[in-house]
């Protein structure tokens, strides 16, 4: 076995790098993830994930974690509810049955078909709670931000912001869009797509904005029009995520210095920005318990390639950083782990550096396809017909 006595670092405590974590420590590998998380109660940002069938689905089959996974979803989580900018109601999946008969099998004709699929939908912060509780003791070392890495007899000796150091004979890189891990492997840069999203948390949702709240139904409500969208749920927390998607030169950002702290500021830009959009959507702004992040949208170029390391790979956004208008980011990574753990550890490769080439082939190819879908999809739901484009394959589908 090509990991026998050997030691794994993971760096980078996501979906993707837990994940592989269990996948490994199911074959007897000796694993740790570094995470920069200071410890496992840490507030998990970021939207609710849908798994899907052919990804996410199976590595977790594969972790034998499928049980749990099934009683963390939240079943309403998935519905969406359709409205323009005025916030007039176009589609309501909470009140359709799927006709099962109209599924429409051929994904590659519209990639906006990909999110009109219902599928199970979990919160970040249960999935990563399932996947941690997975874990053997000791196996999570928190409190370690990666910083740079030297080669050490065959491996690497790491090195974290806490002062403290680590040796592995094999480093997998599952540290998110701005990987520290990636330039050991590729130089290649990310491409700015040409939009911008402003992601916003309302803490105690049912008090902060009541009637947003209500309006979703614990579903989605996704909103469009004048080339720009609006997307929100809720979140089991009782916590309302809301997205601000538009077109906006990259230049914006450097040039507007927004201050993300200041609520009210975001504000006025939203008042700006969403002119022609109505006051209902105000409510986002009204309440103290609000939270900003800066989402430019970035993707690494669609047919990169590099040479295969002996003993370092990447997997996840760290590799295939792409906006997420596929909904499709997690899913790729977990099924990034699923695939580079089997090359791991069946016999099937001499050595380490061609298991890893043949996992890093197929990787990126893989992403490369999703990448295009998601880039389609993001100019799609950024048009000028995106409603209607949008309501029409969501009549199709229902
Ligand atoms: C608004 C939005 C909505 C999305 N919706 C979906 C969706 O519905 N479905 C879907 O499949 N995908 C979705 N995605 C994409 C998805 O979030 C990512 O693709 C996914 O999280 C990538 O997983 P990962 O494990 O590669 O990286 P991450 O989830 O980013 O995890 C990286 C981990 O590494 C840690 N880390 C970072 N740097 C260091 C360091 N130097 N040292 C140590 N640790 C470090 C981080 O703290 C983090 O825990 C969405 C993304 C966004 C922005």
């Amino acid at each position: 076995m090509l990991l026998e006595n050997k030691q794994v670092a993971i760096v980078g405590g996501g979906m993707g790098g837990l994940i592989l974590a269990r996948l490994l420590q199911l074959q007897n590998i000796n694993v740790k993830v570094y995470e920069r998380d200071l410890n496992a109660e840490v507030r998990v940002q970021g939207s609710p994930l849908d798994l899907h069938e052919d990804s996410g689905l199976i590595a977790m089959e594969k972790a034998n974690l499928l049980n749990e996974f099934y009683k963390n979803i939240r079943p309403n989580a998935s519905k969406a509810r359709i409205v323009n900018q005025n916030f007039e109601l176009k589609f309501d999946e909470h009140t359709i049955t799927k006709n099962s008969s109209k599924e429409i099998s051929n994904h590659n004709q519209d990639s906006l078909q990909d999110i009109s699929k219902p599928r199970p939908e979990i919160d970040r912060s249960e999935l990563r709670a399932v996947l941690l509780h997975s874990l053997l003791p000791e196996t999570m070392v928190w409190d370690s931000q990666f910083l740079s890495m030297e080669k050490e007899n065959n491996g690497w000796r790491l090195f974290f912001n806490n002062g403290k150091s680590a040796y592995a004979d094999l480093v997998i890189g599952a540290d998110g869009a701005n990987s520290k891990i990636r330039p050991y492997i590729s130089t290649q840069k990310p491409i700015y797509s040409g939009i911008t999203m402003i992601e916003g948390t309302i803490y105690n949702a049912k008090e902060n904005a009541p009637n947003l709240f209500e309006f979703s139904k614990g579903g989605k409500v996704l909103a469009l029009g004048n080339e720009q969208t609006i997307m929100y749920g809720t979140k089991g927390d009782g916590s309302l995520m809301f997205l601000l998607s538009s077109k906006i030169p990259e230049s914006w950002i450097a040039e507007n210095d927004l201050d993300f702290k200041d609520n009210q500021k975001i504000f006025d830009w939203f008042k700006d920005v969403y002119s022609d959009w109505s006051s209902e959507w105000h409510e986002f702004f009204t309440s103290e318990e609000l939270h900003f992040i800066l989402r430019p949208q970035y993707h690494f170029p669609q047919n990169q390639s590099w040479e295969t390391q002996e003993s370092v790979t990447i997997i996840g956004d760290a590799a295939h950083r792409m906006p997420p208008f596929a909904g499709k980011g997690a899913n790729l990574a977990m099924f990034d782990a699923f695939e580079l753990s089997e090359c791991l550890t069946n016999n099937q490769f001499s050595d380490l550096k061609t298991a890893i080439s043949y996992f890093e082939k197929r990787m990126l190819k893989r992403a490369a396809e999703a990448l295009e879908n998601t880039l389609k999809n993001g100019e799609q739901l950024h048009a000028e017909n995106a409603l209607e484009k949008l309501l029409s394959i969501f009549s199709k589908t229902f």
